[in-house]
């Protein structure tokens, strides 16, 4: 069977930067991309807040540049995904969708997080053009505009307040009569003049020639209470949850009850010797590509100093 010093599973700002970090560490880490190449942030489009590009950057060519980069040390990049693993032996073992069982010395989990979206095929149409599930990464392109966000929770909140700061008008779209989100995130939402709340309200579907123009949402009270109409909006935000992908890892790590990984304090340790959480499967809070990108870097340099103890 083939065998890797150090693997790492992802190819988003974390999976990137531990390859570049390891890569010149001379481990020649083996990336394989997973289902998304490139990792969550290409399903958006301009990246403005990643240092270093003070024009902003397409979101596909910043995470090309980042292939690349890991690329010139030494890092192989895989097109498959991992579909089965036994952290429980030496080496560690991995199974991918291609057919392939490959162990390792060390492992870099960077699988990221799915954000969750309502299942609507119009999600599908107006991605990128409308649609978004990150209002830190896309707000900025609403300024003076009307945007929808739909969820209860405090992410929702947090968006929606992140975005009256920039458009015109906020629609918070909740399904039940009351937000789950926290007191005092529910507060900052309901005395904002900009945020408009509609709550037992459901979104049906988008509409729009040039990019999102509308949603077709109903309300509903009961099955006797029962409204459609068409909200206009130029923009519509999901904040309705993200699944970490960790499914795979959870018999040999602890995560928290969404499936987060748990690492030791402020370090991508996990349970296990030699594996490693980088980005978003371990980070419930930030999700950010920039702490993405750091996470990564330690994993890689705890890889390092791990691997030099064998
Ligand atoms: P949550 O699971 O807390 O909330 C998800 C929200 O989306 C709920 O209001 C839920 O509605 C709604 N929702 C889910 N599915 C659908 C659907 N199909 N259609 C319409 N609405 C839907 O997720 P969050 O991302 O908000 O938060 C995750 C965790 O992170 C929480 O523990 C939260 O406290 C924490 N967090 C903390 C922050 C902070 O402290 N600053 C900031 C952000 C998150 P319903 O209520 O009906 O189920």
């Amino acid at each position: 069977m083939e065998h890797q010093k150090l693997i790492i599973l992802g190819s988003g700002p974390a999976g990137y930067t531990a390859a570049i970090y390891a890569g010149r560490a001379g481990l020649t880490p083996v990336v394989y991309e997973g289902l998304q190449p490139g990792g969550q942030l290409t399903t958006t489009t301009e990246v403005e807040n990643f240092p270093g590009f003070p024009d902003g950057i397409d979101a596909n060519d910043l995470m090309e540049q980042m292939r690349r980069q890991a690329e010139r040390f030494g890092c192989e990049v895989r097109p498959s995904m991992a579909v089965s693993a036994d952290l429980g032996v030496r080496p560690l073992r991995l199974g991918f969708d291609d057919g392939s069982e490959v162990t390792c010395d060390a492992l870099i989990i960077a699988t990221g997080a799915s954000a969750k979206y309502l299942g609507l095929a119009d999600e599908e149409k107006y991605r990128g053009q409308g649609v978004s599930a990150c209002a830190t990464c896309d707000g900025f392109f609403y300024r003076k505009k009307t945007v929808a966000v739909v969820g209860g929770g405090d992410t929702a909140c947090e968006e929606a307040s992140y975005l009256a700061g920039l458009a015109a008008k906020v629609y918070l779209i909740v399904r039940k009569p009351f937000l789950r989100a926290t007191k005092v995130m529910q507060e900052r939402v309901l005395t904002n003049p900009k945020i408009e709340v509609l709550f037992e309200t459901n979104t049906e579907g988008l509409y729009g020639t040039n990019g999102v123009e509308g949603a077709h949402v109903v309300y509903r009270r009961g099955e006797a209470d029962e409204r459609r109409y068409d909200l206009p909006i130029d923009g519509f935000f999901l904040a309705i949850g993200h699944k970490p992908n960790s499914d795979l890892f959870r018999p040999w790590l602890t995560t928290d009850a969404t499936g987060y990984i748990m690492t030791d304090g402020d370090s991508p340790r996990t349970d296990v010797a030699g594996v490693y959480a980088a980005g978003d499967v371990a980070d419930p809070h930030y999700r950010q590509a920039v702490v993405a990108a750091a996470s990564g870097a330690k994993a890689a340099m705890e890889a390092e100093r791990y691997l030099a103890t064998l």
